[in-house]
């Protein structure tokens, strides 16, 4: 099953899934980090869903995890507005992300993993940027987004990641992985399969900002992790002539069960808070941009049905 923010459906009822983006985002820390990072305008997520609706798009994971501008209440809401699947994050985001004398950054390893596997099975803290994880909603997360980033790999306090991992294997939710480099992509892995996590409940994103070295990406697949590619139509790290390549590379290799894709998309990048590409994007250019590149029809349904459907279930 598959926990939505509205409760479990069968995977076969996920349907159609961007498997990484950022509905909302609320004023405070990350805005302050990077001014597109606040997506908080009720009306404007709203018609940006129903966009993405019109057009066959079933289900989207926000990525956004507690503490650092998750809107949960509003994710709630839109989900039951447009009849979409929404799988919301608990866990953590890289560490800039917080103030500097925030609750993520003192709590203790069995508060954080107490945290995380409060947020899956018994609902959602509320006001978590400015509090003390507390007061929550009967709604719950279903995935665990952690963040690495060159600080956190070199530090020697793995506490994050450790609640991370036993609240995974507790609960059979999955773990979403941001990371910077394939470097850490291949790291982050290793240290959660030895931890005792099932690759299978591994998605690795981000890998393909850079793509001068897919060798990496098929050593993390390998593994029987997940691995998410969102850099589509963010022209700043390279086309979607080249995206499909690497796609077809994959495939070529053998890992059509392992890929899933998303926009991650910022304020700057949503239609309906002015920006150019919007989450009709993968649905009107890249889709047609893959069948033109000979991707098959097959494939593309796995990428964008199949593979989330097993990706976000418990096991
Ligand atoms: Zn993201």
């Amino acid at each position: 099953m598959i926990q939505t923010v509205q409760g479990l459906i069968p995977p076969e009822q996920l349907g159609f899934c961007h498997s990484h983006e950022h509905l909302f985002l609320a004023e405070g820390q990350p805005e302050k980090l990077n001014p597109a990072l606040r997506i908080d305008d009720y009306t404007a997520t709203l018609s940006e869903l129903e966009m993405f609706q019109s057009l066959g798009g079933k289900a989207i994971v926000d990525a956004q995890p507690l503490g650092c501008g998750r809107m949960e209440k509003e994710l709630v809401k839109v989900s039951s507005q447009t009849k979409t699947h929404i799988v919301a994050s608990t866990g953590f985001h890289k560490l800039a992300f917080y103030p500097h004398n925030h609750w993520i950054r003192t709590f203790s390893m069995e508060e954080l993993k107490e945290v995380f596997i409060h947020e899956l099975t018994v609902g959602m803290y509320i006001g978590t940027d400015s509090h003390l994880p507390k007061e929550y909603i009967n709604h719950k997360a279903g995935q665990i987004k952690t963040a690495i980033d060159e600080k956190r790999m070199k530090d020697s306090e793995k506490k994050w990641f450790i609640a991370a991992a036993q609240a995974s294997i507790e609960t059979s939710i999955p773990i979403m992985c941001h990371t910077e480099t394939v470097e850490q992509g291949d790291y982050l892995t290793d240290l959660y399969i030895k931890l005792g996590v099932p690759p299978r409940n591994i998605i690795v994103c981000h890998l393909d900002r850079k793509l001068d070295n897919i060798g990496a990406h098929k050593k993390i697949a390998e593994k029987g992790c997940f691995v998410e590619y969102d850099t589509i139509g963010r022209f700043k790290y390279h086309d979607d002539e080249l995206e499909v390549e690497m796609l077809k590379q994959m495939l070529e290799w053998g890992f059509a069960d392992a890929i899933l894709l998303g926009l991650d998309t910022t304020r700057q990048r949503l239609k309906s808070y002015g920006g150019e590409i919007g989450l009709n994007y993968i649905i009107e250019n890249f889709i047609p941009l893959m069948h033109r590149r000979g991707i098959s029809q097959k494939n593309i349904e796995k990428f964008m049905i199949k593979n989330p459907a097993i990706a976000f279930s418990k096991i």
